[in-house]
């Protein structure tokens, strides 16, 4: 079966609010790389004033960050290099504490230039990344997301007795006046600012130990897995008993399914003919997992719902027009899986291809993923919207090579652009049809493009 990445495990949170030690010991728990983005900044902040920049000249700090190589040390956890240099304790010093948030972090360039190596760190999956902006810039789509949390005081109590033990000891109000400071430019600057998003596990760790937040963390992550592994099982047994049906009963075949992509996210898109229709692209498909869109209206009562979550349907309520949430169904493709769409909106009368939707353009431009076109041939005649269903017909599906969106995709996602990429793919599962019509006419069997 093919695998997705491993998980993203996503960290935000206050200055001292315990971040650094959760993600560290999580990491060596799970075998996970640990990735500390504040890290990040403060090196480039050393390295500006090492290089005797004016902080506040941000086109030259921002410069100086495009070119910055940072580096986390494989074995030796938390400790970072920037352009070859280890730098791990020089980064910890106040000085660097304080120009970091009140100057570098701010400027949009930096952000940018850092978080495309954040992102590029952490694509192969498998780590765990701590800071500010991870469960909303860096990975929005990260499986697991936490926002660690303390009262302002207990986290300056906690800087107090950490210097002290190294004989640093400063004065208790000047921690709490300094940590005040440094959230405030952390909540409030216009990029990247420290937030919590809805679906992130809120833990306030003021009254708990290390372990007992890591325990809470392990918990959320073995219950996602969990469910993982019941989606999986009830998945592989609607296919058995769906593709036995089908091929009974329909002498259902799949043609050219090797132009679907194995791994990542990406939208199929098919004509639309018949209630069959989900299940026999789903078999076709195998082994990729399709998800489906279901009515809302399906999903009660709520055992139904829980079944058809478990075979990858999820809801979406009919007639929003352009108003439609699409954001479930972006944020399933960003996580990689491949997402089942009819343009078309809905089934066909008479057994024509119809119009695409732009809604189905708005969606494909928000993804910013492959689109590729199937056609199935057979449903129609098996069980048409109108009409009786007829067992023994035989059905067919066809897979195409990605359609090419490109273009349309990078422009803003205007009316007619989105009308444009709704055409488009019409146009290829039109451009399928034809084919299909073409080599059958002939005998011939072979795949599009190929
Ligand atoms: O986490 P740490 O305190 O080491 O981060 C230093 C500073 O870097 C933070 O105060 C914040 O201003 C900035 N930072 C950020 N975005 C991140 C991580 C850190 O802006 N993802």
């Amino acid at each position: 079966m093919i695998q997705s990445r491993r998980p993203i495990i996503a960290i935000d949170g206050p200055a001292g609010a315990g971040k650094s030690t959760v993600a560290k010991r999580l990491a060596k728990k799970l075998n996970y790389i640990y990735i500390d983005t504040g890290a990040m900044y403060r090196a480039v902040t050393l390295k500006a004033m090492q290089a005797g920049l004016d902080l506040t000249d941000q086109p030259a700090v921002e410069k100086l960050a495009s070119r910055v190589e940072l580096r986390f040390l494989s074995g030796q956890v938390g400790r970072v290099r920037c352009d070859g240099q280890d730098v791990t304790e020089q980064i910890r010093t106040p000085e660097v504490s304080r120009n970091v948030s009140a100057h570098v972090a701010n400027y949009s360039g930096v952000r940018k230039a850092l978080v495309a190596q954040q992102q590029a760190l952490g694509a192969p999956g498998g780590v765990v990344m701590e800071g500010r902006d991870i469960t909303t810039v860096v990975f929005p789509d990260a499986e697991i997301k936490i926002y660690l949390d303390a009262s302002q005081e207990e986290r300056a109590k906690r800087r107090f007795e950490e210097l002290k033990a190294q004989d640093r000891e400063q004065p208790f109000a000047q921690l709490l006046a300094d940590l005040k400071r440094r959230d405030e430019e952390d909540r409030n600057r216009p990029g990247g600012a420290l937030v919590r998003v809805p679906d992130a596990l809120k833990v306030n760790s003021t009254r708990l130990t290390v372990d007992k937040v890591i325990k809470m963390i392990i918990r959320k992550i073995k219950k996602q897995e969990r469910e993982q592994v019941i989606m999986t099982w009830f998945y592989t047994t609607g296919y058995i008993l769906s593709s036995l049906w089908l091929r009974i009963f329909h002498r259902l075949k799949a043609y050219w399914q090797k132009q679907l992509p194995s791994q990542g996210g990406f939208i199929l898109a098919s004509n639309h003919a018949s209630m069959l229709d989900p299940t026999a692209l789903g078999v076709a498909a195998w082994p990729r997992e399709l998800y489906f869109m279901a009515r809302s209206t399906l999903f009660r009562p709520r055992w139904f719902g829980w079944l058809l979550h478990m075979v990858h349907a999820r809801p979406v309520t009919r007639g929003k027009g352009p108003e439609q949430d699409w954001d479930l169904f972006v944020k399933l493709v960003r996580a990689g899986k491949a997402l089942l769409v009819f343009p078309e909106g809905t089934r066909t009368e008479d057994g024509k291809l119809q119009r695409g939707k732009s809604g189905f353009g708005r969606l494909a431009h928000k993804c910013q993923a492959p689109v590729y076109p199937a056609y199935i041939q057979g449903s129609y005649a098996a069980w048409p919207k109108s009409g009786k269903y007829r067992c023994g017909r035989p059905v067919s599906v066809y897979f195409g090579p990605e359609v090419p969106l490109g273009d349309l995709l990078e422009q803003p996602g205007e009316k007619k652009i989105l009308r444009q990429i709704s055409g488009r793919t019409m146009e290829a599962i039109a451009a399928l049809e034809a084919e299909v019509r073409a080599n059958q006419a002939t005998g011939a069997q072979t795949p599009p493009g190929g």
